[in-house]
């Protein structure tokens, strides 16, 4: 995906002019550079859900966001120019073009769909607590639930949540999608746990009755202990790059930040013996007003650049 709408141009030319280059973290040469911005500007940035692009349009409600991830080399070795000269009478027809052929290799060893609705597994909520404050408006939850190492996931990815319960035709409820918020590792670094980050969905319909979502309330209103039901993992598209100097670009509002901050977790917080984080991470996060902030331990952790 490319910066090419009027939004990313501005913010583009407010990034190569106004925005000073943070200095490298102290211990290493990669870096994160981190800018909230004020409402008007995020509200002018093209949003993006499965759902909403399936039907062909972008959604005002999405969750999920944009990721821009330029591996530098491979997009290097990617781009080939050919000139060919051929002397006919005719113009000949102009081949076409190949496709760029994308490696694979990204999804090795990423596992989907090992539970199904009608096998799910089932976890435990561990821990809930509540990540927007008293003025912001609505409410978004983090939570943990158990998985016993039997949910083996990767940064990027998503799972299924079935809520306890029956819709309205007395069938079960299906199941909903929440990106996953925590790294492979896990919030307690024994990938033994999966964490959502979840916005509880109420809204007023045309009737003027206050309805509340399926599954965002049930989630939000989980107690430690209570039992969850969850498919997956499902998602190859949002990958977390293998490349340790990758220029990662991340673009989130509201609980879209769930997939980046389970990269962060792993560029930032965490050690592994076979990834070690030299590139270049940007996060450009919206929120609507400071209350609204979400995961705030990780900001003051990272460089901030407000304005
Ligand atoms: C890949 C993916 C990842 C996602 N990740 C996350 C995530 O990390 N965190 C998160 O919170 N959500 C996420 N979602 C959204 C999530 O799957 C659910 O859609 C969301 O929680 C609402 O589900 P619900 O069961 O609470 O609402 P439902 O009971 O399913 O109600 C939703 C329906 O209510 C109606 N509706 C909603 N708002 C209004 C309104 N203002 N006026 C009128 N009608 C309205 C619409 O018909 C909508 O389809 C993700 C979705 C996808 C596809």
């Amino acid at each position: 995906m490319l910066l090419t709408s009027s939004p990313f141009h501005s913010l583009r030319r407010l990034l190569s002019s106004q925005i000073p280059p943070p200095n490298p973290l102290p211990h290493r040469t990669s870096a994160l550079h981190t800018l909230t911005m004020p409402a008007q500007l995020t509200a002018a940035l093209p949003s993006y859900s499965p759902a909403a692009k399936a039907a062909g349009g972008s959604s005002a409600s999405c969750t999920a966001s944009h990721f821009l991830s330029y591996p530098t080399r491979r997009l290097r070795n990617g781009v080939r120019a050919q000139v060919s000269t051929t002397e006919t009478a005719e113009p000949a027809p102009a081949a076409p073009a190949k496709p760029v052929k994308i490696s694979k290799k990204q999804d090795e060893g990423v596992v989907t769909n090992k539970y199904r609705p009608k096998e799910p597994y089932v976890g435990r909520c561990l821990l809930n607590t509540r990540l927007t404050g008293d003025n912001a408006p609505g409410e978004t939850w983090h939570m943990v639930f158990s998985t016993e190492g039997e949910v083996p996931y990767r940064e990027g990815q998503s799972i299924g949540v079935i809520a306890d319960g029956e819709d309205k035709n007395g069938k079960p409820h299906k199941l909903r999608l929440y990106s996953i918020a925590s790294s492979a590792l896990g919030d307690f670094g024994d990938s033994k746990t999966v964490s959502l980050c979840v916005k509880r969905l109420v809204y007023t319909n045309d009737a003027g009755e206050v309805v509340k979502g399926v599954c965002s309330n049930f989630l939000c209103d989980l107690k430690p202990g209570s039992e969850v039901k969850i498919t997956g993992p499902v998602g190859k598209e949002m990958l977390m790059p293998k490349d340790p100097n990758a220029t990662i670009i991340m673009l989130a509002t509201g609980t879209g930040i769930a997939p980046f901050r389970s990269f962060l977790w792993k560029m930032f917080f965490e050690q592994h013996e076979d990834y070690k984080f030299n590139g270049l991470a940007w996060l450009f996060l919206g929120v609507p007003t400071s209350d609204t902030l979400l995961y705030k331990e990780v900001w003051n952790s990272v460089w901030l650049y407000c304005w």
